[in-house]
């Protein structure tokens, strides 16, 4: 479909990467198998050798999982798309595929907490060494580069302070030291925010979050180039093999139809809940990128579109105010996850940071008063009034 070149966001997500069989569906076929079947030894010996592109077994390549890929690529503006079973798993697969023991990254040290343990307890004993520094200092991230930094690694906004990386200044400051840039877009997707774009080299998704949308699958993706991605993470998943299901694949690519639309209207009903929360007398601080009073606030809106559902804030009366705020909730769901048309509410300082110590804490400016939300899409009206109760 040459046409896809001049297609906008929104129309790539319904369309881009859909190959019709000879059975003329309109929807994108689901290829539940394991392998694919030659039509003589002369062309099951050209796929092997790589003369022959088509499919040999689902580890590699899969036609639901390649469309998928095709999709998120063009909606990321990258060359190669890897699709794999996690988001965990496309950050384990970015880094087996891209470094070797000996080499350092460089991280925001306000990442996912399960990519810090991958990092630490995992990617250490095999020799990569990882430094983590605060997203928003550059001058931070330009001092803890060695000659052996390979990867700079970042989330923005960050969960759950919504603090905004400048990505265009630290593409710059990787690329001046020979490093690349890798950043995990899960919490903005492609509908509001294109690293690529921005200078970055890798994007890691985890497709768990609002690319389903809908809380039903786990999944993920790095997006990049041909030589980054294509091949050498690509070479990474078909040997170790944390490969995407079609089932999934499926799943995803109808998250992906509906992303544009969900994800504006998820920005819109957070910006109207920080709205509320900023004016209400009992809360006491909130960060939201969206609202003009957040340091970021201008950076924000210069390299998103939007500014997307998550936001954070604080009560007074430390634990005991967040904890009657979120046990007063009947509708919203207590929950970790992000990224569902259902409304979450968490309090960080004992569930996601609950494993820092009280000092560490401090530092990530986790305070016992703060609460989490990812705002879904139910109707603003309705979150207001579950979470205002427990605050009067
Ligand atoms: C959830 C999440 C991940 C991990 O994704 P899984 O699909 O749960 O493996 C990575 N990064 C961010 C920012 C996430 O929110």
């Amino acid at each position: 479909m040459n046409d896809e070149v001049d297609w906008s966001l929104a129309t790539l997500g319904v369309r881009a990467g859909q190959q019709r069989t000879a059975e003329c569906e309109h929807a994108e076929p689901i290829f539940p198998t394991s392998s694919y079947v030659f039509e003589s030894a002369a062309q099951a010996a050209a796929r092997f050798k790589g003369d022959d592109p088509g499919n040999i077994y689902s580890r590699f390549t899969n036609p639901t999982v390649r469309t998928f890929e095709q999709r998120l690529a063009k909606m990321e503006a990258g060359e190669s798309c890897v699709a794999t079973s996690s988001g965990m798993a496309a950050i384990l697969s970015t880094c087996m595929g891209l470094l070797q023991a000996g080499d350092h990254i460089v991280s925001s040290n306000a990442i996912f907490g399960t990519s810090v343990i991958l990092f630490n307890k995992y990617m250490a004993p095999f020799g990569v060494e990882t430094s983590y520094v605060p997203l928003i200092d550059l001058d931070a991230w330009r001092a803890a580069i060695k000659p052996n930094t390979r990867l700079l690694f970042l989330e923005s906004p960050s969960n759950p302070l919504t603090e905004v990386a400048d990505i265009q200044a630290l593409a710059d400051i990787a690329h001046e030291h020979g490093c690349l840039l890798v950043v995990d877009n899960c919490l903005c997707t492609p509908a509001l925010q294109q690293p690529l774009k921005l200078g970055a080299d890798v994007v890691i998704h985890s497709a768990t979050k609002y690319i389903d949308g809908q809380g039903r699958c786990i999944g993920g993706a790095v997006v990049g180039n041909k030589e980054l991605v294509g091949e050498k993470v690509y070479g990474f998943l078909r040997t170790a093999g944390p490969t995407m299901s079609p089932f999934n694949a499926w799943v995803f690519l109808k998250g992906l139809e509906t992303l544009k639309l969900r994800m504006q209207a998820h920005s819109q009903n957070a910006l109207e809940l920080a709205q509320f929360l900023e004016s209400h007398d009992n809360v006491t601080r909130v960060y939201y990128p969206g609202l003009e009073s957040h340091p970021q606030h201008a950076l924000a809106k210069s390299q998103q579109a939007d500014f997307g559902g998550v936001l954070s804030f604080e009560v007074a009366g430390g634990q005991t105010g967040a904890w009657k705020v979120i046990d007063s909730t009947r509708m919203l769901s207590i929950t970790a996850n992000l990224g569902d048309a259902k409304t979450t509410i968490t309090h960080p300082a004992t569930t996601t940071h609950g494993r820092l110590t009280d000092e560490e804490r401090a530092e990530a400016g986790i305070s016992d008063g703060l609460i989490r939300i990812a705002v879904g899409l139910e109707d603003i009206d309705d979150i207001k009034v579950d979470i205002a109760r427990g605050l009067s």
